[in-house]
Protein backbone atom coordinates (compact mmCIF):
# COMPACT_ATOMS: atom_id res chain seq x y z
CA UNK A 1 0.00 0.00 0.00
CA UNK A 2 1.60 3.22 -0.93
CA UNK A 3 1.87 5.85 1.67
CA UNK A 4 0.62 9.67 1.16
CA UNK A 5 2.64 11.73 2.89
CA UNK A 6 0.83 15.00 2.59
CA UNK A 7 -2.69 13.89 3.91
CA UNK A 8 -3.71 14.04 7.33
CA UNK A 9 -5.18 11.08 8.24
CA UNK A 10 -6.98 10.60 11.42
CA UNK A 11 -5.40 7.99 13.47
CA UNK A 12 -7.59 5.50 14.69
CA UNK A 13 -8.26 7.03 18.41
CA UNK A 14 -8.95 10.19 17.53
CA UNK A 15 -11.51 8.19 15.47
CA UNK A 16 -12.95 6.58 18.34
CA UNK A 17 -12.92 10.09 19.94
CA UNK A 18 -15.28 11.79 17.42
CA UNK A 19 -18.01 8.93 17.42
CA UNK A 20 -17.93 8.73 21.61
CA UNK A 21 -18.27 12.35 21.59
CA UNK A 22 -21.36 12.03 18.65
CA UNK A 23 -22.51 8.72 19.74
CA UNK A 24 -22.35 7.26 16.60
CA UNK A 25 -23.26 3.75 16.01
CA UNK A 26 -21.11 2.70 13.41
CA UNK A 27 -18.45 3.93 10.51
CA UNK A 28 -17.52 2.23 7.25
CA UNK A 29 -14.77 2.68 5.31
CA UNK A 30 -15.44 1.38 2.16
CA UNK A 31 -12.09 0.97 -0.74
CA UNK A 32 -12.05 -0.41 -4.23
CA UNK A 33 -8.59 -0.08 -6.22
CA UNK A 34 -10.02 -0.69 -9.48
CA UNK A 35 -12.34 2.19 -9.41
CA UNK A 36 -10.61 4.02 -7.20
CA UNK A 37 -13.75 4.50 -4.81
CA UNK A 38 -13.01 5.87 -1.49
CA UNK A 39 -16.28 6.16 0.56
CA UNK A 40 -17.19 6.47 4.24
CA UNK A 41 -20.64 5.24 5.17
CA UNK A 42 -21.75 6.77 8.98
CA UNK A 43 -24.51 5.45 10.53
CA UNK A 44 -25.53 7.55 13.44
CA UNK A 45 -28.76 6.04 15.67
CA UNK A 46 -31.04 3.88 14.84
CA UNK A 47 -33.89 3.84 17.28
CA UNK A 48 -36.49 5.15 15.32
CA UNK A 49 -35.37 3.07 12.25
CA UNK A 50 -33.09 1.37 9.80
CA UNK A 51 -30.68 4.73 9.06
CA UNK A 52 -31.78 7.12 5.29
CA UNK A 53 -29.76 9.55 4.56
CA UNK A 54 -27.73 10.83 0.82
CA UNK A 55 -24.74 10.19 -0.74
CA UNK A 56 -22.43 13.53 -0.98
CA UNK A 57 -19.32 13.84 -3.35
CA UNK A 58 -16.99 16.19 -2.78
CA UNK A 59 -13.20 16.92 -3.17
CA UNK A 60 -12.05 16.47 0.31
CA UNK A 61 -8.83 17.63 1.21
CA UNK A 62 -7.62 14.98 3.60
CA UNK A 63 -9.62 12.04 5.43
CA UNK A 64 -10.03 13.69 8.38
CA UNK A 65 -12.05 16.16 6.85
CA UNK A 66 -14.37 13.48 4.77
CA UNK A 67 -14.48 11.77 8.34
CA UNK A 68 -15.72 14.71 10.19
CA UNK A 69 -17.98 15.46 7.26
CA UNK A 70 -20.01 12.27 7.23
CA UNK A 71 -19.52 12.22 10.85
CA UNK A 72 -21.53 15.34 11.46
CA UNK A 73 -23.63 15.18 8.79
CA UNK A 74 -25.43 11.61 9.79
CA UNK A 75 -25.78 13.45 13.11
CA UNK A 76 -27.88 15.49 11.56
CA UNK A 77 -29.82 13.30 9.75
CA UNK A 78 -30.71 11.74 12.88
CA UNK A 79 -32.69 14.65 14.32
CA UNK A 80 -34.15 15.66 11.44
CA UNK A 81 -36.36 12.13 11.12
CA UNK A 82 -37.20 12.79 14.55
CA UNK A 83 -38.26 16.62 14.51
CA UNK A 84 -39.89 15.39 11.51
CA UNK A 85 -42.17 12.43 12.66
CA UNK A 86 -40.48 9.97 10.71
CA UNK A 87 -39.32 6.31 11.91
CA UNK A 88 -35.86 6.22 10.45
CA UNK A 89 -32.83 7.01 11.87
CA UNK A 90 -29.68 9.09 10.79
CA UNK A 91 -27.01 7.95 8.20
CA UNK A 92 -25.23 9.15 5.30
CA UNK A 93 -21.98 8.39 2.67
CA UNK A 94 -19.51 10.49 1.15
CA UNK A 95 -17.37 9.71 -1.76
CA UNK A 96 -14.01 11.09 -1.60
CA UNK A 97 -13.52 12.60 -5.06
CA UNK A 98 -14.35 14.96 -8.36
CA UNK A 99 -17.43 13.55 -9.70
CA UNK A 100 -15.98 12.98 -12.93
CA UNK A 101 -14.29 9.96 -10.81
CA UNK A 102 -17.51 8.51 -11.22
CA UNK A 103 -19.18 5.31 -13.28
CA UNK A 104 -20.81 2.56 -13.65
CA UNK A 105 -18.83 0.10 -11.77
CA UNK A 106 -17.83 2.81 -9.09
CA UNK A 107 -21.47 3.42 -7.91
CA UNK A 108 -22.44 -0.58 -8.65
CA UNK A 109 -19.48 -0.94 -6.43
CA UNK A 110 -20.76 1.40 -3.74
CA UNK A 111 -24.06 -0.31 -4.53
CA UNK A 112 -22.39 -3.27 -2.98
CA UNK A 113 -20.76 -1.97 0.13
CA UNK A 114 -24.64 -0.76 1.06
CA UNK A 115 -26.14 -4.21 0.56
CA UNK A 116 -23.21 -5.56 2.60
CA UNK A 117 -25.07 -3.49 5.85
CA UNK A 118 -28.37 -5.74 5.03
CA UNK A 119 -30.76 -2.47 5.06
CA UNK A 120 -29.00 -0.55 7.96
CA UNK A 121 -28.16 2.38 5.50
CA UNK A 122 -30.17 3.04 2.48
CA UNK A 123 -29.04 6.33 0.93
CA UNK A 124 -30.48 8.87 -1.78
CA UNK A 125 -28.86 11.99 -3.31
CA UNK A 126 -26.65 14.65 -1.64
CA UNK A 127 -24.25 17.14 -3.17
CA UNK A 128 -22.88 15.99 -6.54
CA UNK A 129 -24.91 12.98 -6.32
CA UNK A 130 -28.27 12.26 -9.22
CA UNK A 131 -31.02 10.16 -10.03
CA UNK A 132 -28.74 8.77 -12.37
CA UNK A 133 -26.39 7.46 -9.88
CA UNK A 134 -28.52 6.01 -7.83
CA UNK A 135 -30.21 4.09 -10.24
CA UNK A 136 -26.88 2.42 -11.08
CA UNK A 137 -26.63 2.26 -7.22
CA UNK A 138 -30.16 0.09 -7.26
CA UNK A 139 -28.49 -2.41 -9.89
CA UNK A 140 -26.77 -3.81 -6.40
CA UNK A 141 -29.09 -3.00 -3.43
CA UNK A 142 -32.32 -2.47 -3.06
CA UNK A 143 -31.38 0.20 0.06
CA UNK A 144 -31.79 3.29 -2.20
CA UNK A 145 -34.31 5.54 -2.32
CA UNK A 146 -34.27 9.35 -4.76
CA UNK A 147 -34.87 6.83 -8.11
CA UNK A 148 -36.23 8.49 -11.49
CA UNK A 149 -40.11 9.10 -10.95
CA UNK A 150 -39.99 6.92 -14.30
CA UNK A 151 -38.88 3.83 -12.64
CA UNK A 152 -41.15 3.97 -9.40
CA UNK A 153 -39.15 6.46 -7.08
CA UNK A 154 -39.43 9.87 -6.02
CA UNK A 155 -37.41 11.69 -8.22
CA UNK A 156 -34.93 14.52 -7.33
CA UNK A 157 -35.35 15.25 -3.75
CA UNK A 158 -34.22 18.67 -3.81
CA UNK A 159 -37.20 20.79 -5.05
CA UNK A 160 -39.73 19.10 -1.91
CA UNK A 161 -35.98 20.21 0.14
CA UNK A 162 -36.62 23.28 -1.51
CA UNK A 163 -40.23 23.81 -0.76
CA UNK A 164 -39.84 22.84 3.01
CA UNK A 165 -36.70 25.35 2.91
CA UNK A 166 -39.05 28.00 1.66
CA UNK A 167 -41.66 27.23 4.41
CA UNK A 168 -39.13 27.67 7.19
CA UNK A 169 -38.05 30.94 5.80
CA UNK A 170 -41.59 32.32 5.78
CA UNK A 171 -41.92 31.02 9.11
CA UNK A 172 -38.60 32.52 10.00
CA UNK A 173 -40.26 35.84 8.66
CA UNK A 174 -43.55 35.55 10.82
CA UNK A 175 -41.37 35.03 14.24
CA UNK A 176 -38.97 38.16 12.97
CA UNK A 177 -41.30 40.78 11.52
CA UNK A 178 -44.89 39.98 12.84
CA UNK A 179 -46.02 38.78 9.05
CA UNK A 180 -43.98 36.06 6.70
CA UNK A 181 -44.39 38.15 3.25
CA UNK A 182 -40.78 38.04 1.86
CA UNK A 183 -42.17 40.92 -0.41
CA UNK A 184 -39.04 42.91 -0.95
CA UNK A 185 -37.08 41.45 1.45
CA UNK A 186 -33.39 40.95 0.87
CA UNK A 187 -32.65 37.52 0.89
CA UNK A 188 -29.19 35.73 -0.33
CA UNK A 189 -29.16 32.60 -1.76
CA UNK A 190 -25.67 30.75 -1.22
CA UNK A 191 -25.40 27.77 -3.30
CA UNK A 192 -26.78 28.23 -6.43
CA UNK A 193 -27.01 24.10 -7.23
CA UNK A 194 -30.30 21.79 -7.03
CA UNK A 195 -31.43 22.57 -3.76
CA UNK A 196 -30.91 26.58 -4.59
CA UNK A 197 -31.88 27.10 -7.98
CA UNK A 198 -35.69 25.99 -6.77
CA UNK A 199 -35.51 27.81 -3.60
CA UNK A 200 -35.10 31.20 -5.56
CA UNK A 201 -38.07 30.33 -8.00
CA UNK A 202 -40.31 30.01 -4.79
CA UNK A 203 -38.33 33.47 -3.21
CA UNK A 204 -38.25 35.25 -6.78
CA UNK A 205 -42.47 34.20 -7.29
CA UNK A 206 -42.81 36.19 -3.35
CA UNK A 207 -41.43 39.30 -5.27
CA UNK A 208 -38.25 39.14 -2.64
CA UNK A 209 -35.15 40.86 -3.77
CA UNK A 210 -32.60 38.02 -4.88
CA UNK A 211 -29.16 37.75 -4.48
CA UNK A 212 -27.19 34.76 -5.54
CA UNK A 213 -23.56 33.36 -5.16
CA UNK A 214 -22.01 30.23 -6.28
CA UNK A 215 -18.09 29.50 -6.74
CA UNK A 216 -19.30 28.33 -10.04
CA UNK A 217 -20.25 32.05 -11.40
CA UNK A 218 -21.57 30.10 -14.66
CA UNK A 219 -24.70 28.81 -12.13
CA UNK A 220 -24.95 31.45 -10.09
CA UNK A 221 -25.12 33.63 -12.96
CA UNK A 222 -28.03 31.83 -14.90
CA UNK A 223 -29.71 30.99 -10.95
CA UNK A 224 -29.80 35.08 -11.08
CA UNK A 225 -30.97 35.63 -14.55
CA UNK A 226 -33.85 33.40 -14.70
CA UNK A 227 -34.94 34.98 -11.12
CA UNK A 228 -34.68 38.61 -11.60
CA UNK A 229 -31.48 38.44 -9.05
CA UNK A 230 -28.40 39.56 -9.14
CA UNK A 231 -24.78 37.92 -8.82
CA UNK A 232 -22.74 38.59 -5.76
CA UNK A 233 -19.02 37.84 -5.35
CA UNK A 234 -18.47 34.69 -2.80
CA UNK A 235 -16.16 36.04 -0.69
CA UNK A 236 -17.66 38.95 -0.01
CA UNK A 237 -21.06 37.61 1.23
CA UNK A 238 -20.73 38.22 4.95
CA UNK A 239 -20.55 41.49 4.89
CA UNK A 240 -23.02 42.67 2.36
CA UNK A 241 -26.19 43.98 4.35
CA UNK A 242 -29.44 41.55 3.67
CA UNK A 243 -32.68 40.95 5.64
CA UNK A 244 -32.44 37.09 5.33
CA UNK A 245 -28.90 35.00 4.02
CA UNK A 246 -29.99 31.22 2.92
CA UNK A 247 -26.58 29.20 3.04
CA UNK A 248 -27.77 26.62 0.50
CA UNK A 249 -23.63 25.01 -0.29
CA UNK A 250 -21.41 23.47 2.13
CA UNK A 251 -21.87 23.67 6.18
CA UNK A 252 -20.04 25.10 8.84
CA UNK A 253 -20.55 28.71 7.18
CA UNK A 254 -22.06 30.27 10.53
CA UNK A 255 -18.42 30.53 12.88
CA UNK A 256 -16.41 32.91 14.75
CA UNK A 257 -15.51 35.16 11.59
CA UNK A 258 -18.46 34.98 9.87
CA UNK A 259 -21.21 35.99 12.70
CA UNK A 260 -19.53 39.16 13.54
CA UNK A 261 -19.73 40.37 10.44
CA UNK A 262 -23.38 39.10 9.36
CA UNK A 263 -25.65 41.69 8.82
CA UNK A 264 -29.24 40.58 8.45
CA UNK A 265 -32.21 39.41 10.71
CA UNK A 266 -32.39 35.49 10.09
CA UNK A 267 -30.69 32.82 8.36
CA UNK A 268 -32.44 30.51 6.74
CA UNK A 269 -31.03 27.80 4.66
CA UNK A 270 -31.00 24.26 2.89
CA UNK A 271 -27.38 23.36 3.66
CA UNK A 272 -26.75 20.98 6.12
CA UNK A 273 -24.51 21.50 9.75
CA UNK A 274 -24.53 25.64 9.00
CA UNK A 275 -23.21 26.02 12.59
CA UNK A 276 -19.69 25.08 13.01
CA UNK A 277 -19.74 24.32 16.31
CA UNK A 278 -23.62 23.78 17.48
CA UNK A 279 -24.05 25.04 20.89
CA UNK A 280 -21.21 28.09 20.48
CA UNK A 281 -22.43 29.44 17.03
CA UNK A 282 -26.30 28.82 17.71
CA UNK A 283 -25.79 31.12 20.88
CA UNK A 284 -23.99 33.53 19.38
CA UNK A 285 -26.29 34.46 16.32
CA UNK A 286 -28.39 34.46 19.20
CA UNK A 287 -26.35 37.14 20.98
CA UNK A 288 -26.37 38.97 17.69
CA UNK A 289 -29.86 39.44 17.23
CA UNK A 290 -30.12 36.87 14.48
CA UNK A 291 -32.83 34.48 13.93
CA UNK A 292 -31.53 31.33 13.27
CA UNK A 293 -33.94 28.58 11.78
CA UNK A 294 -32.43 25.37 12.52
CA UNK A 295 -30.88 23.79 9.23
CA UNK A 296 -32.20 19.86 10.16
CA UNK A 297 -35.72 21.42 10.61
CA UNK A 298 -36.11 23.39 7.45
CA UNK A 299 -33.87 21.41 5.06
CA UNK A 300 -35.93 17.85 5.68
CA UNK A 301 -38.36 18.24 2.90
CA UNK A 302 -36.19 16.32 0.83
CA UNK A 303 -35.94 13.58 3.64
CA UNK A 304 -39.73 13.57 3.47
CA UNK A 305 -39.65 13.04 0.20
CA UNK A 306 -37.12 9.77 0.16
CA UNK A 307 -38.66 8.36 3.14
CA UNK A 308 -42.66 8.21 1.10
CA UNK A 309 -40.14 5.91 -1.35
CA UNK A 310 -38.97 4.16 1.27
CA UNK A 311 -42.15 3.19 2.50
CA UNK A 312 -43.13 1.56 -0.78
CA UNK A 313 -45.97 3.81 -1.55
CA UNK A 314 -44.34 7.08 -2.89
CA UNK A 315 -46.79 10.41 -3.62
CA UNK A 316 -45.57 13.62 -3.88
CA UNK A 317 -48.66 14.89 -2.60
CA UNK A 318 -47.91 13.24 0.39
CA UNK A 319 -44.53 14.24 0.61
CA UNK A 320 -45.38 17.74 0.13
CA UNK A 321 -48.06 17.28 2.50
CA UNK A 322 -45.39 16.57 5.61
CA UNK A 323 -43.31 19.16 4.06
CA UNK A 324 -46.04 21.90 4.68
CA UNK A 325 -45.62 21.31 8.83
CA UNK A 326 -42.01 22.76 8.34
CA UNK A 327 -44.07 26.01 8.79
CA UNK A 328 -45.96 24.91 11.92
CA UNK A 329 -42.67 23.28 13.63
CA UNK A 330 -40.31 25.83 12.79
CA UNK A 331 -43.01 28.35 14.69
CA UNK A 332 -42.91 26.09 17.87
CA UNK A 333 -39.79 25.35 17.77
CA UNK A 334 -38.98 29.49 18.00
CA UNK A 335 -41.58 30.03 20.76
CA UNK A 336 -39.85 27.31 22.55
CA UNK A 337 -36.56 28.67 22.57
CA UNK A 338 -37.78 32.64 23.51
CA UNK A 339 -39.83 31.10 26.17
CA UNK A 340 -36.95 28.92 27.73
CA UNK A 341 -34.09 31.52 26.30
CA UNK A 342 -31.97 29.23 24.73
CA UNK A 343 -31.11 29.12 20.87
CA UNK A 344 -33.74 27.71 17.99
CA UNK A 345 -31.04 25.11 17.45
CA UNK A 346 -30.51 23.97 21.12
CA UNK A 347 -34.88 23.71 21.11
CA UNK A 348 -34.90 21.97 17.99
CA UNK A 349 -32.74 19.77 19.16
CA UNK A 350 -34.64 19.33 22.67
CA UNK A 351 -37.42 18.32 20.76
CA UNK A 352 -35.72 15.95 18.38
CA UNK A 353 -34.11 14.29 21.32
CA UNK A 354 -37.26 13.70 23.39
CA UNK A 355 -38.88 12.53 20.62
CA UNK A 356 -35.92 9.65 20.28
CA UNK A 357 -36.11 8.86 24.32
CA UNK A 358 -39.67 8.61 24.66
CA UNK A 359 -39.83 5.72 21.00
CA UNK A 360 -36.78 4.25 22.42
CA UNK A 361 -38.49 3.79 25.99
CA UNK A 362 -41.64 2.82 24.28
CA UNK A 363 -39.77 0.10 22.38
CA UNK A 364 -38.30 -1.66 25.23
CA UNK A 365 -41.43 -3.50 26.46
CA UNK A 366 -43.36 -5.39 24.18
P1 LIG B 1 -25.48 20.99 -5.13
O1 LIG B 1 -24.15 20.34 -5.23
O2 LIG B 1 -26.46 20.78 -6.22
O3 LIG B 1 -25.29 22.58 -4.97
C1 LIG B 1 -24.37 23.14 -4.10
C2 LIG B 1 -23.85 24.38 -4.77
O4 LIG B 1 -23.03 25.08 -3.82
C3 LIG B 1 -22.97 24.10 -5.97
O5 LIG B 1 -23.45 24.85 -7.08
C4 LIG B 1 -21.57 24.55 -5.53
O6 LIG B 1 -20.80 25.08 -6.59
C5 LIG B 1 -21.90 25.60 -4.51
N1 LIG B 1 -20.88 25.88 -3.52
C6 LIG B 1 -20.05 25.03 -2.87
N2 LIG B 1 -19.28 25.68 -1.99
C7 LIG B 1 -19.65 26.98 -2.08
C8 LIG B 1 -19.23 28.17 -1.43
N3 LIG B 1 -18.26 28.16 -0.50
N4 LIG B 1 -19.81 29.35 -1.76
C9 LIG B 1 -20.79 29.39 -2.70
N5 LIG B 1 -21.23 28.30 -3.36
C10 LIG B 1 -20.65 27.11 -3.04
O7 LIG B 1 -26.08 20.56 -3.71
P2 LIG B 1 -27.59 20.65 -3.22
O8 LIG B 1 -28.22 19.32 -3.40
O9 LIG B 1 -28.22 21.87 -3.75
O10 LIG B 1 -27.37 20.80 -1.64
C11 LIG B 1 -26.99 22.05 -1.08
C12 LIG B 1 -26.91 21.93 0.44
O11 LIG B 1 -28.19 21.55 0.95
C13 LIG B 1 -25.94 20.88 0.94
O12 LIG B 1 -25.40 21.28 2.19
C14 LIG B 1 -26.83 19.66 1.15
O13 LIG B 1 -26.27 18.75 2.08
C15 LIG B 1 -28.08 20.33 1.68
N6 LIG B 1 -29.28 19.54 1.49
C16 LIG B 1 -29.65 19.12 0.26
C17 LIG B 1 -30.81 18.37 0.10
C18 LIG B 1 -31.29 17.94 -1.26
O14 LIG B 1 -32.45 17.50 -1.36
N7 LIG B 1 -30.49 18.06 -2.30
C19 LIG B 1 -31.58 18.03 1.22
C20 LIG B 1 -31.20 18.51 2.49
C21 LIG B 1 -30.03 19.26 2.61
Amino acid sequence: MEATKTEEKPKINEIYTQIEEMEHEQLVICYDKPTGLKAIIAIHNTVLGPSLGGTRMWHYTNEADAIKDVLRLSRGMTFKASISGLNIGGGKAVLIGKPSLKSEAYLRRFGRFIESLGGRYTTAEDMNTHTADMEYIAMETRHVTGLPENKGGGGDPSPVTAYGTYLGIKAAAKRAYGNDSLEGKKILIQGAGQVGKHLAKHLSKENAVLMVTDIDSEKAAKVAAANKGKVVKADTIHEIPMDIYAPCAMGGQLNDTSIPLLSCDIVAGAANNQLEDEQKHGQMLLDHGILYAPDFLINAGGLMNVYQEYQGNYSKTLALEKAEKIYGTSLEVFNLASSRGISPHEAALHKAVKRIQDIGQLKMSW
